[in-house]
């Protein structure tokens, strides 16, 4: 199997609802789709969106830049052999983790394709299906949180993510209270800053909600800062965005600074990266998601698939922007939210099937 064709797809996903998070609203985000058209029948489809240039380094257009890159690099190779094909990548650009991601998540997907089995397979075989997920509660006033919360306690979920961050921390607290006074205590509570408090917030919130059961997630901008929180607080520290790469993680697994982790897949250079970080933290004990920021049906199959293969006692949950956006590409096994679950799409590969023609004209094209 050789690549013959790359193609690259630009398309504005539309918001079914709010989404606010400390750094940036989220109003329509910009994907970049990836197609790599082969010697065979099959293609093999990767996506990357971040939510926009604010929250994170990246974004749309540098990561199509990156493409560019890319692109002729990788035509001719046999998508099947994942080292062969990030070896390319690396001895054409330095960084690029998104765009690389994009590439490896569709050759996951003809890989799949090509054997006859779904990603979550290839990866180990699915120990749980349907997955569990993780469900937002946007930054409101302490009594619309607390309602949102219980609606989606109501609707099955078993962890909530609170956001915080990007007003007085005292509007935090207060939220805080109120939505951990109407859970359940068998519903996981994270709050989730973005980066939005300073090292001193940080440290305020937690010691003002320390007979509260729940996780900080990101709460201060760099890893640095992290590290200086982390000895005061009195909950466990999960980092996300801080996050970036194996070496990373590892580190912060191994001087105690992290107690779990908020992984995007696009971050850290794809599936085959994340399943390096998958099987780190089964070997710490470290509770992990498998998320990423944005993104529709591709990179939602690639997170569940991903999330599927998760040490179901050390899982986080697998987050998707289903709820929040409007429309499928594949409408009939595009991953959904169901009762707080997501099923995993049937089909080999990441099981995911887009009509021709769905994204237009491809933004560019490599051959
Ligand atoms: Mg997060």
């Amino acid at each position: 199997m050789k690549v013959t064709q790359f193609n690259v797809y630009a398309k504005r996903l539309p918001m079914a609802s709010g989404y606010n998070m400390s750094s940036a609203a989220v109003g329509e985000p910009d994907t970049t789709i990836v197609e790599l058209v082969t010697d065979t029948k099959y293609v093999g489809w990767g996506e990357i969106c971040p939510t926009g240039p604010l929250p994170q380094s990246e974004h749309a257009g540098s990561i199509r830049a990156d493409l560019a890159l890319l692109g002729p690099a990788l035509v001719g190779l046999d998508p099947r052999r994942l080292g062969l094909v990030h070896d390319a990548m690396s001895s054409t650009m330095d960084g690029g983790h998104g765009a690389k991601s994009a590439v490896d998540i569709a050759c996951w997907d003809l890989a799949g394709k090509a054997y006859g089995e779904r990603v979550c397979d290839l990866l180990g075989g699915a120990r749980m299906d349907p997955v569990l997920t993780y469900h937002v509660v946007p930054i409101g006033t302490p009594e619309a949180s607390a309602t949102v919360a219980q609606a989606l306690q109501d609707q099955g979920h078993t962890k909530l993510q609170l956001k915080a961050g990007g007003r007085h921390i005292d509007e935090d607290i207060a939220a805080i209270h109120a939505v951990a006074k109407v859970i359940r205590p068998s519903v996981d509570l994270f709050v989730d800053c973005n980066r939005g408090w300073t090292v001193g917030e940080a440290i305020q919130v937690s010691q003002a909600c320390k007979e509260l059961m729940l996780a900080i997630e990101q709460p201060c901008a760099t890893y640095a800062e992290c590290v200086f929180a982390r000895a005061h607080l009195r909950h466990p520290l999960l980092l996300d965005e801080s996050a970036t790469d194996l070496a990373t993680i590892s580190q912060a697994i191994g001087t105690g600074v992290a107690d779990g982790f908020g992984i995007k897949l696009t971050r850290v250079g794809g599936i085959s990266a994340m399943r390096a970080i998958r099987d780190l933290c089964e070997a710490s004990s470290t509770p992990t998601s498998c998320d990423d920021s944005w993104g529709g049906d591709i990179i939602a199959a690639a997170c569940v698939h991903v999330g599927a293969t998760l040490n179901p006692n050390l899982s986080r949950g697998a987050w998707i922007s289903d709820p929040y956006q409007i429309g499928h590409y594949d409408e009939e096994h595009g991953p959904r939210i169901v009762n707080g679950t997501i099923a995993i799409p049937p089909g080999a590969g990441l099981g995911i099937t887009i009509p021709d023609g769905y994204f237009g004209s491809p933004i560019a094209s490599y051959s």
